[in-house]
C-alpha cells in the first residue's frame, strides 16, 4: 500500500478515528475487514509511482503490484467518468452512516453539520424578507426585496467565500458582516437609528441616501479615481495568478462598468448556453452587481479557472484562486470605506475640526438657535440668538464655533441659575445649603453648598465673544 495513513490504520484496526479523519468511511471498512479475517494481516508501505523513475522489470514484486493496481484503478475511474456509471457511496460493513441532505459525510461530522446549518441560515437571510416584530423599535420590513432569489442561491460559491473569510482576521470578518447587513456607519443607517436627526446624505458626494451599496458607487471624483486604481491593481493580481485571460477581461470590464454594465455585455464569443463563459455571465447577471461585489460569486468561476490551470499544466489550486478572488473583490469596498472614514476624521491641524465634529457641532448650534427663546436667556446673553445665525457660524473658523458653543452652553446654565435664585428668593429660603444642593452641583474641589446664591458676579460674555469673532 502506498498511503502511510491507511497502513497505520490497517495495522491497528481497533484504533478510534479522529473527528476530522478524511475518507473515514473507507478506513472503517478496511478496519472491519481486517478484524473479520481469520488470519493476521500486516500492511506494508510501498513507495508509489516507482515506474516513473525505474524500469518496470527492475522493480520488486510489491512495487510492480502497486504499479499494476494504480493502472487498474485509474482505468476504472476514467471509464466510470466517461460512462457516468458509478457505484453508490453505500459501502458494505458500515456500522454508522451519516447523510446530510442526501450527501454522505465522509470527513468531520461536526464540520458537515455546521456547514449545512450555516447554509440554511444563509438561505433564510438572503432569500427571505422577514418582518420585525412590532415590539421592536423599527417595525418596518427589513428590505423591500430579497438579496438573492431562492432559485439562484445554489449558484453562489459559498465555499470560496468561507475560505476567504478564514484568511481574514477576526475584526475584518466583523467588518464584512456589518457591511453586508447594512448595520454600519453609513449615513442611511445612522439616519434610521437617530430617527431622522442625522442626515442620510453621503458626506463625500452629497448623494441624498448613503447606503452600503453607495459606498462603492460614490460619485466623489477622488473616490472614483481610487476605485479605478484599485481595479487596475486587481487586474495585475489576475495576471500574476495566471487567470484565464477571457475571465480576467470579463471581471475587469464588469467592475469598470460600476453596475451600469451587465456581465453578458462584457463577454466576447458565442452567445450560447453551450459556451461556459456565456453561462458564467448569465449566472453573474442573475445574482447582480451587489452580490458580486460582496464576494458572492458563482461557482462557475472556479470551474473555468480549474480547466484553465489544467490546460496550461499549472499546479496552482483553482479553489485557492477563487478564495483570493473573493478577497480581492471585497478589498475594493474596503478601500472605499478607508478613504471615506479618513475623509471624515481628517484634521487639517491640531485645532481644526474633523468633518464629523463639524457636522455634529453645527447640529447642536442649529438646535440652540432654533429652539431657544431669547426671553428665556439673561438679558446680557440674548445677543447670542439675536445677532448670530447659522450661515455666519458655518463660515467661521473652528475656534470661533467652539467659543460660540461654549458661550451658548454657559448662557443656558446662567439663565437656569437665575431662575432657581428667583425661586429661592420668592420662598425666602434660609436653609441655603439644603435647598441649593438639589439645584447646584458644586465645582470640583469645593464642598457642596457654596457658590450659587450670593456668589461672584458673572462676567459678561459679549466682549469675549466679539473679541474672538473680530480676529
Ligand atoms: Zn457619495
Amino acid at each position: 500500500m502506498d498511503c502511510k495513513g491507511v497502513v497505520s490504520h490497517g495495522n491497528d484496526p481497533k484504533r478510534k478515528l479522529k473527528q476530522g479523519q478524511a475518507h473515514a468511511d473507507l478506513i472503517r471498512v478496511i478496519q472491519e475487514l481486517v478484524q473479520a479475517l481469520p488470519i493476521p494481516v500486516k500492511f506494508k508501505y510501498v513507495k508509489g509511482h516507482q515506474d516513473k523513475h525505474v524500469p518496470y522489470r527492475l522493480l520488486t514484486l510489491e512495487q510492480q503490484l502497486n504499479v499494476d493496481m494504480d493502472k487498474l484503478a485509474k482505468k476504472t475511474l476514467k471509464r466510470a467518468i466517461r460512462r457516468k456509471c458509478f457505484i453508490t457511496s453505500t459501502l458494505p460493513l458500515e456500522k454508522v452512516r451519516l447523510t446530510i441532505q442526501g450527501n454522505k459525510v465522509i470527513r468531520s461530522p461536526t464540520d458537515a453539520i455546521y456547514d449545512s446549518r450555516g447554509r440554511e441560515t444563509a438561505r433564510s437571510f438572503y432569500c427571505t424578507v422577514k418582518k420585525r416584530s412590532k415590539s421592536e423599535e423599527f417595525f418596518k420590513p427589513r428590505r423591500k426585496k430579497v438579496r438573492v432569489k431562492p432559485a439562484d442561491f445554489d449558484l453562489i460559491d459559498f465555499d470560496s467565500l468561507d475560505r476567504a473569510m478564514t484568511m481574514w482576521p477576526q475584526m475584518f470578518r466583523v467588518f464584512y458582516t456589518k457591511h453586508i447587513t447594512g448595520c454600519c456607519q453609513v449615513n442611511h443607517f445612522k439616519n434610521v437609528v437617530s430617527k431622522g436627526a442625522i442626515s442620510a446624505a453621503c458626506p463625500c458626494c452629497q448623494h441624498p441616501d448613503e447606503t452600503t451599496a453607495h459606498v462603492l458607487l460614490c460619485e466623489n471624483p477622488t473616490r472614483k479615481k481610487l476605485y479605478h486604481e484599485s481595479v487596475t491593481k486587481l487586474e495585475a493580481w489576475l495576471k500574476r495568478r495566471e487567470t484565464d485571460p477571457r475571465l480576467a477581461t470579463m471581471i475587469t470590464s464588469y467592475l469598470r462598468g460600476r453596475s451600469l454594465r451587465t456581465m453578458k455585455s462584457c463577454t466576447t464569443g458565442r452567445e450560447s448556453d453551450r459556451s461556459r463563459y456565456y453561462r458564467l455571465a448569465t449566472h453573474v447577471d442573475r445574482l447582480g452587481w451587489r452580490n458580486f461585489t460582496e464576494g458572492r460569486i458563482p461557482c462557475q468561476f472556479e470551474r473555468i479557472q480549474c480547466k484553465h490551470y489544467h490546460r496550461i499544466k499549472s499546479r496552482k489550486s483553482s479553489r485557492k484562486w477563487a478564495a483570493e478572488l473573493v478577497d480581492q473583490i471585497f478589498k475594493l469596498t474596503h478601500l472605499q470605506w478607508t478613504y471615506r472614514n479618513n475623509f471624515l476624521k481628517h484634521r487639517a491641524n491640531d485645532s481644526a475640526e474633523t468633518v464629523e465634529e463639524y457636522e455634529s457641532r453645527m447640529r447642536r448650534i442649529e438646535e440652540f438657535l432654533e429652539h431657544t427663546d431669547p426671553e428665556d436667556l439673561l438679558e446680557e446673553d440674548r445677543f447670542l440668538v439675536e445677532e448670530y445665525n447659522l450661515e455666519r457660524l458655518a463660515a467661521a473658523t473652528s475656534t470661533k464655533r467652539i467659543v460660540y458653543e461654549e458661550s451658548a452652553d454657559s448662557a443656558i446654565a446662567a439663565a437656569k441659575h437665575a431662575r432657581v435664585r428667583r425661586t429661592l428668593d420668592a420662598l425666602d429660603c434660609t436653609v441655603d445649603d439644603e435647598l441649593q444642593m438639589s439645584f447646584f452641583s458644586s465645582p470640583p474641589g469645593r464642598p457642596p453648598g457654596r457658590g450659587g446664591r450670593g456668589g461672584r458676579k458673572r462676567r459678561t460674555q459679549r466682549n469675549d465673544l466679539e473679541a474672538v469673532f473680530s480676529e
